[in-house]
């Protein structure tokens, strides 16, 4: 049964996928281990590799603007991304590193056991969710897996190409915490 340290240990030390050969640093997930708020986006970007952070570039003042604006403190939700490694040029995810890379988000989510799932972007979405997930139309929108209730966003960088998508999005993050509320009343 792994801790929380052991998978930080396995991630450090990972070459299961070649992105090994090209990161800086693997990006752990960070933020409160008894979240009931779990964010999960596709990979690391370049800020982030460089400082072996996830969110710390220009998405991420676009993420703490969307969780400031709903009331959200980094501290109390959990942050990771599918895969640890920053793919070179950000460049999607290829389907054999998301598979190499998937048990670590699963011990993750195992241990952190999350009441809400939210996807950020496309190709999280389409991971976790569902392979066909359309996210321009099916963001914000819910589905239920044994306890959790998941449902994506659009990703910070997408709104960084289309600022008209902040609005939006921000709409989402207060459903979500109109959800936490609404299941804090059910449990
Ligand atoms: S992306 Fe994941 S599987 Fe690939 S080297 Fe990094 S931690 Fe290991």
């Amino acid at each position: 049964m792994y801790t929380w340290n052991d998978i930080e240990q396995h991630i450090a030390a990972c070459s299961h996928c070649p992105l090994s050969q090209t990161r800086h640093l693997p990006v752990m997930g960070r933020g409160d281990h008894n979240a009931d708020i779990m964010l999960i986006a596709e990979a690391p970007g370049e800020q982030e590799d460089l400082k072996g952070l996830p969110f710390v570039g220009r998405s991420g003042r676009i993420l703490d603007e969307l969780l400031e604006d709903c009331s959200l403190r980094r501290e109390e939700i959990y942050i990771t991304n599918i895969l640890k490694c920053h793919p070179p040029g950000n460049r999607n995810p290829k389907e054999e590193e998301k598979e190499s890379c998937f048990p670590y988000l699963k011990y993750e989510t195992f241990l952190l056991k999350p009441k809400i799932i939210v996807c950020l972007g496309r190709v999280a979405a389409q991971r976790i969710i569902s392979p066909d997930f359309k996210i321009t139309r099916q963001h914000g929108t819910w589905t239920y897996q044994k306890d959790c209730a998941m449902t994506a966003v659009y990703h910070p960088s997408a709104i960084l190409r289309d600022p008209s998508k902040l609005e939006i999005t921000k709409r989402d993050f207060r459903e979500i915490v109109r959800k936490r509320e609404e299941l804090a009343v059910e449990y």
